[in-house]
């Protein structure tokens, strides 16, 4: 049984039904692409029950929500394990809360941790693209982090995803990660489209991603304006992985895979906060939506020892900006392609 001795009702009963509305959202989102409420709404309930599970850690089991990834796979398609774990990002909405992160990050690396790499925080879906002595085999979605929905059909017809791997040192085995998007113009575009022939348009070009990429049949993927960028690795077997995650980047740009030009290596919190400061100001100059920017401890090898907790890596962290506007209006509509 579940350990709630001494928690006081009223926080058990809010507990309980903080976990319900979000498993509720995580279906829809997650399974359905059809989101019902608003990421600014959703992330306040998980800071809540954050919060709740701080003040009475017994609250804390491991089917909470606060410790899971996305959500279960739909049936819709053939269920694959990952072979090394797909995880989600722990939060930080201000300036401080990138600095609590960056002091804990020194502290537990017991040294400098050396450069930060900054990206973008693409607002798409994730994607492992498995890679056998440099042939594309498999492209499976995050499911919940450990098992995804096979999509290696609908992949196949993105052409940022290249089916073989050039160039020298191609490792035997790799899990490439990325986030599969449609850029923000091609969204007003293909909804236009599906207004147009009657079916109803997508809230956002995150869900127009899930959906178009969740298709049964890859013909309509293949007409989706689906691109990829690459944002991690996975498992590497049979060839060195560099030793930075931004000298990954080169490598897997060297192999024909999309890498993001508007990564930056700083020394920093200073240069943390100088990244975070400019794309607040220039959140919408890439061809893409973010809700964001991710900020990752450059050297592998400190990866490593820094480890995961449940659901998120200790070496990196999603910094959310604010909503900038909700679109109730789009997000009642319940989408059905
Ligand atoms: P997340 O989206 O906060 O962060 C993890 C994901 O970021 C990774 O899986 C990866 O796909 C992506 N990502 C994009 N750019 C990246 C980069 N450069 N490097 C690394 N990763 C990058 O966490 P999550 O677990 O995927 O989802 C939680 C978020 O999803 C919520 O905060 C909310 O915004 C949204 N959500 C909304 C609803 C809703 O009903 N509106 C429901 C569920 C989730």
């Amino acid at each position: 049984g579940v350990e709630v001795e001494g928690v006081p009702a009223a926080a058990l009963e809010r507990h309980a039904e903080l976990s319900e509305l979000v498993e509720e959202a995580n279906w829809r989102y997650y399974v359905l692409d059809a989101p019902t409420v608003s990421d600014a709404q959703y992330d306040a309930w998980m800071r809540e029950l954050h919060a709740l599970e701080e003040e009475h850690p017994s609250l804390r089991t491991p089917d909470s929500p606060t410790q899971k990834v996305g959500a279960p796979v739909s049936g819709d398609f053939t269920p694959v394990g990952h072979l090394s774990p797909m995880e989600s990002l722990g939060n930080a909405f201000s300036a401080d809360d990138l600095a609590t992160w960056v002091s804990r990050v020194e502290r537990l690396a017991e040294q400098d941790p050396g450069p930060y790499l900054c990206e973008l925080k693409i607002d798409g879906l994730a994607i492992s693209l498995v890679y056998e002595k440099g042939r594309l085999v498999r492209g499976v979605v995050r499911g919940d982090g450990r098992v995804g929905d096979d999509v290696t059909a609908n992949v196949r017809t993105i052409a940022d995803v290249p089916h073989r791997l050039t160039g020298d040192d191609v490792p035997d085995l790799v899990e490439v990660r990325g986030e599969i998007y449609i850029p923000v113009e091609e969204f007003a575009k293909l909804n236009e489209q599906l207004v147009a022939a009657g079916r109803p348009p997508f809230a956002n070009p995150r869900n127009s991603a899930a959906g178009s990429l969740r298709q049964k049949d890859p013909r309509v993927t293949a007409q989706r304006p689906l691109r990829m960028l690459v944002h991690g690795t996975g498992v590497w077997q049979g060839s060195t992985r560099p030793p930075t995650q931004s000298a990954v980047y080169e490598r897997l740009r060297e192999f024909g895979l999309p890498v993001s030009d508007l990564c930056r290596v700083v020394d920093d919190l200073d240069g943390i906060n100088g990244y975070v400061e400019h794309y607040r100001e220039h959140r919408h100059d890439p061809a893409y939506e973010i809700d964001g920017v991710v900020v990752k401890v450059d050297r592998i090898d400190l990866q490593r020892d820094l480890g995961s907790t449940s659901r998120a890596p200790r070496w990196a962290i999603a910094y959310k900006y604010p909503p900038e506007e909700v679109n109730t209006e789009l997000l009642d509509i319940q989408v059905g392609v």
